[in-house]
């Protein structure tokens, strides 16, 4: 057997297991044990049975006295009662349905058992506490530090321990080590095989911890050093070197019917200098929702296309899409340019010219983009994976930056490199309203230059939050209704559905998890179309919807036909509606700090003052806490640094959004070890940029790099 080896050829493994092992995705050895508990019951400790309390949670090692089984006289369940015995003391155990352990313990054997005092009536009780025999073996379920793995139906964590036991002592010293030594020794970190042994079956709680650590260490490293390496491949490349047009861009701004913010000022030069060199630019534009991205963009656009160039806008959906194409068609309908929209999956297709949009079949649409008369071509990301073929394509802009990741953009740019005729590289823009701290933006953008919008433009009303307890729901219902009386709307967001808080498996149940905010939605929207606002024009939007009703569902909103959009997180993202100012939150504790922030930013866009309305039942303290930050702190940037802190690091991309290990996000929390990491990385890759001395770290490069992906 070595790592490679498939489940189905290691032995004690059935069929049935096998099958149930695919679903937590473990195919090979390797996957097993790599398959890390999340947490470990402290049963370390025996504890004398005349000391056990009652609620406490205790593990105890003694005789069995007498064992029996029985069936509760009501519901007629299998009980399996047993006395154990020690020095100190006796003590009663009870399993309820388990009626196989009558053959698996019996009487005089000698146990440890691990569970909670119960007590009922008069009596303690161990209630189905975890068992043991105590043998010549050393134990596993008891009497130490016990793995917790996460778990699937029919797959318990006492099975994998049993599983992983023989296999962990079979290849005790046999892993092989990719991290180089000078770093383990370095950065004091345990070897990969102690990791392994100590991650799964802890001396102490502080190996276990130095266990994490290490593993924690290796993604982040391989983190970093994929995106550094990046980084160098990406200052090797040559791109358009396309000067700076200072009349068509004073032009321009005197177009505008605003004055530009002096953040919007500044990024746009910075990103103009860039577009004059010859390197290709990498570069990363943040600012909060409302912050005013978007004329900056096109301004790059507009620089880049009078040139004689083509650049490519994707976002993340087609309603994006559709409103970065209206905002360019109207910005620049004086400037004579072509202006498509490619809506992938309709395969329609709208081409704009002078502010007025015509369809023209998809054929018609690739024909003039590969002929380059196309000059700023709209989309979804379908834009560059499809067939379309560029003349000279100069700049790529990505919307909404966050739903794209590292590899993503190595992709896109190898794409570009072979979808057009010449070999230049496009300059690279992303945009985000996401704001990202610092460490995450170092780490998953470290091969990006940074530029920051953190000014809003004059006039902004401050948008006002309140936290909603239970018993105010009537009077914010009312408030609602007063606000559509005066002719403003409202955002509805449902309550995202957690997982339970131990299931570390999510990624399996997305699908179903995003069914679950579907029913909440429609619920919602029942409650407040028949009870709570019958006299009002309700709107449901929610991710399952075809996109034509979806498309339908924000036009009414737009439109002004409905009052009320009941919503899923879906418009989280981009949607420019400036009469809606009340934004209601429903279940507010289960969102992050910074889509909370989000989510006020969709209202406030206009001269009407503007409510955010948290719903909350949970009665936490920490809950309020929170919430309250979001009242005082109306930067989304420091919102989020606190969401790191509170929440790690998986709430900014959405669990396995890319793959990237779950020990790698919570490493993330910890400035110091992104620190290290990229450190370590810098060392190694200019030592040995090849990895000529450490050839299993590069295959290990080059599986990960595989294996990050997105949605
Ligand atoms: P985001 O950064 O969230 O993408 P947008 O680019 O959609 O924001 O801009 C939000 C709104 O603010 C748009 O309606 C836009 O026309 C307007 N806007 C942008 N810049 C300014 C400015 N300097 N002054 C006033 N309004 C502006
Ligand atoms: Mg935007």
């Amino acid at each position: 057997m070595d790592l490679d080896t498939p489940i189905e050829e290691i032995p004690r493994i059935s069929a049935v297991y096998q099958k149930r092992l695919r679903r937590l995705e473990i195919f090979t050895l390797k996957d097993l044990l790599f398959h890390f508990p999340y947490r470990y019951e402290d049963f370390s400790k025996i504890t004398p049975i005349a000391q056990t309390k009652i609620n406490e949670e205790v593990c105890i090692k003694g005789k069995i006295l007498k064992i029996k089984i029985r069936r509760t006289p009501v519901k007629k369940i299998f009980l399996v009662e047993a006395i154990l015995q020690d020095e100190s003391g006796t003590i009663k155990a009870m399993w309820f349905n388990q009626p196989y352990l009558i053959k698996t313990l019996k009487q005089n054997d000698l146990v440890c058992l691990a569970g909670k005092v119960t007590l009922e009536g008069k009596s303690a009780y161990l209630s189905n506490p975890v068992y043991e025999r105590i043998g010549k073996t050393e134990s596993i379920h008891t009497g130490r530090l016990v793995p917790v793995y996460p778990e699937t139906a029919g797959l318990s964590s006492r099975w994998l321990r049993y599983i992983l036991r023989p296999i962990l002592i079979n290849f005790r010293d046999k892993i092989p080590e990719i991290l180089p030594l000078e770093i383990l020794k370095k950065e004091k970190l345990l070897s990969i095989n102690r990791a392994i042994w100590q991650v799964h079956f802890p001396d102490s709680k502080k190996l276990a911890g130095a266990a994490r650590d290490r593993f924690s260490f290796e993604k982040l490293f391989l983190i970093e050093l994929f995106v550094l390496k990046e980084k160098i491949r990406a200052y090797k490349l040559s791109g358009h070197a396309i000067s700076i047009n200072l009349d068509l861009i004073k032009e321009f701004v005197a177009s505008l019917p605003f004055k530009l913010t002096n953040s919007q000022k500044k990024a746009s030069w910075r990103i103009l200098k860039d577009l004059e060199k010859k390197r290709p630019m990498s570069r990363l534009l943040q600012g909060d929702v409302g912050s005013g991205k978007t004329v900056v963009a096109t301004m790059a656009a507009l620089n880049i296309a009078k040139a004689g160039f083509q650049v490519a806008l994707m976002a993340p959906t087609e309603i994006l899409a559709k409103q970065h194409f209206a905002k360019f068609s109207q910005m620049l309908k004086d400037f004579d340019l072509e202006i498509g929209l490619l809506t992938g999956k309709q395969g329609k297709l709208f081409f704009g010219k002078m502010g007025e949009a015509s369809e023209i079949p998809k054929k018609k649409f690739l024909e003039e983009a590969e002929a380059g008369r196309i000059k700023i071509l709209i989309g979804t990301h379908a834009l560059i994976q499809e067939s379309v073929r560029f003349n000279n394509l100069a700049l790529i802009i990505l919307d909404e930056q966050h739903r794209f990741g590292v590899d993503q953009r190595a992709k896109l740019a190898q794409k570009s490199e072979t979808s057009q005729k010449q070999s230049l590289i496009p300059h690279f823009l992303s945009m985000t309203a996401t704001p990202i701290p610092r460490t995450l933006a170092l780490t998953l953008y470290g091969d990006l230059d940074l530029s920051l919008i953190d000014e809003m433009p004059k006039g902004r009303k401050k948008v006002i939050t309140k936290v909603v307890a239970p018993a105010d729901r009537g009077k914010s219902y009312n408030f609602i209704r007063e606000k559509v009386k005066e002719g403003r709307q409202v955002f509805v967001i449902c309550p995202r559905i957690e997982p339970k808080a131990n299931d570390e498996n999510i990624f399996k149940t997305e699908r179903a998890l995003s069914w679950a905010e579907v029913k909440a939605a429609k619920a919602e929207y029942e409650k407040l179309s028949s009870q709570i606002f019958p006299d009002l024009k309700i709107g449901l939007l929610h991710g399952k919807m075809k996109v034509e009703e979806k498309e339908k569902q924000m036009n009414d909103f737009k439109d002004k036909k409905t009052d009320v959009l009941v919503s899923t997180s879906v418009v989280e993202v981009g949607i420019d509606i400036p009469n809606a100012t009340v934004m209601m939150i429903e279940g507010a504790e289960r969102f992050g700090l910074a889509q909370l922030h989000q989510f006020r930013g969709r209202v406030g866009r206009s001269e009407y003052q503007s409510y955010c309305l948290l719903f909350t039942d949970s009665p936490a303290r920490n809950t309020h806490q929170r919430l309250k930050a979001l009242i005082d702190c109306e930067n989304g940037f420091e919102l989020a640094e606190k969401d790191l802190k509170i929440r790690g690091a998986g709430d900014f991309f959405g669990r396995r959004q890319w793959g990237i290990p779950d020990l790698a996000m919570s490493g993330l929390k910890d400035i110091l070890l992104v620190e290290r990491t990229r450190e370590a990385a810098k060392e190694i890759l200019s030592e040995d940029p090849n990895f000529k001395k450490y050839p299993l770290l590069k295959e290990e490069l080059k599986k990960f790099g595989e294996k990050i992906h997105l949605e």
